[in-house]
């Protein structure tokens, strides 16, 4: 189910409750059934759903509200807060500071964006006055240096990596090291992804991000992998210490539920969504905003 008819189930769940006369438990019980449908087809993960159905039961104490109130607008509201603390876990992300280096992890699966998302992140920075810098350290996939070059080449964001060298960490630290010396305020670690979760590729991570001491991991997460979404994220979440997350492809055919559970499972805040293949289809993101155009 992509995102708009998400949003369009949930709100005529809501005005389905304008319909009856009183608005009982039977009626608060259908309006939650059909959101909780919605949000499990749209790959939320099911104890998120069923948490969020407990908490919405529990502010909307139907016997204790007079008569008068106005109780569908109490539950719409319950919604509305409801999904913004799923999407909000509490605790900004890192936020990089002009003129002092910072270093910025990107991991994630092969095919997720991470390389595009890279260079968007970066020039997105860069119109911001800071100073970014990419390093590939992706050895694996080959063609990813070359990827990453013309990205940056495009954006004129200095580059570091190499055709001939195998060792991710040497790459990473040889270019997080020439960066700082170059004063970038902004220096951007592409790592490998693989094409599954595998030891190796956890490993991997873990020595990039020991070796770097990145202030910020952020998982980059194709939009439209589904219930696959929250297993995902966990398992990069126990590698490394990602302090937030990126979701990827927002303009296909995307589920929002990936996002929910993402967060849900790293703890993390979603910083921004990527939106097409180019460099500035990329936008921050905003719970309450993206809430709100969600439920229409
Ligand atoms: P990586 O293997 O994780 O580094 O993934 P890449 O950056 O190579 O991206 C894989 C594919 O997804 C490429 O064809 C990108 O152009 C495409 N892609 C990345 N982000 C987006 C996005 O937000 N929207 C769309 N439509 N495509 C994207």
């Amino acid at each position: 189910m992509v995102l708009a008819e998400l949003g369009g189930r949930i709100t005529r769940a809501i005005q389905q409750m304008s319909n009856v006369t009183i608005i009982d438990e039977k009626a608060l019980n259908e309006c939650l059934n059909e959101i909780t449908r919605a949000l499990l087809q749209s790959d939320v993960s099911f104890p998120l759903v069923k948490e969020m159905q407990t908490n919405i039961k529990k502010i909307v104490n139907l016997e204790d509200l007079a008569a008068g109130h106005n109780k569908r607008r109490i539950i719409e509201q319950a919604i509305f807060s409801e999904l913004c603390k799923m999407l909000d876990p509490g605790k900004p992300a890192f936020a990089p500071k002009k003129a002092k280096p910072s270093i910025v992890m990107f991991v994630g699966l092969q095919g997720a964006g991470k390389t595009t998302t890279c260079t968007k992140y970066a020039y997105y920075h860069q119109k911001k006055g800071y100073k970014p810098a990419l390093v590939c350290a992706d050895t694996f996939r080959a063609g990813a240096f070359d990827q990453l070059k013309q990205n940056a080449t495009k954006a004129k964001i200095p580059f570091y990596g190499s055709y001939t060298e195998s060792d991710p960490v040497k790459i990473a630290v040889e270019g997080v090291d020439r960066f700082k010396k170059e004063n970038c305020d902004l220096i951007i670690v592409d790592t490998s992804g693989r094409h599954k979760q595998e030891a190796s590729l956890f490993e991997e991570m873990r020595q990039v991000a020991e070796a770097t001491k990145p202030d910020l991991v952020i998982f980059v997460m194709d939009s439209s992998i589904g219930q696959a979404a929250f297993d995902q994220a966990q398992a990069f979440k126990q590698s490394v210490a990602v302090g937030a997350v990126i979701i990827t492809k927002m303009d296909g055919h995307a589920k929002g539920g990936g996002a929910l559970s993402a967060v849900a499972a790293t703890k993390s805040p979603v910083i921004f969504i990527g939106t097409g293949e180019h460099m500035d289809e990329f936008e921050v993101f905003d719970v309450k905003p993206f809430v709100s155009r969600l439920l229409g």
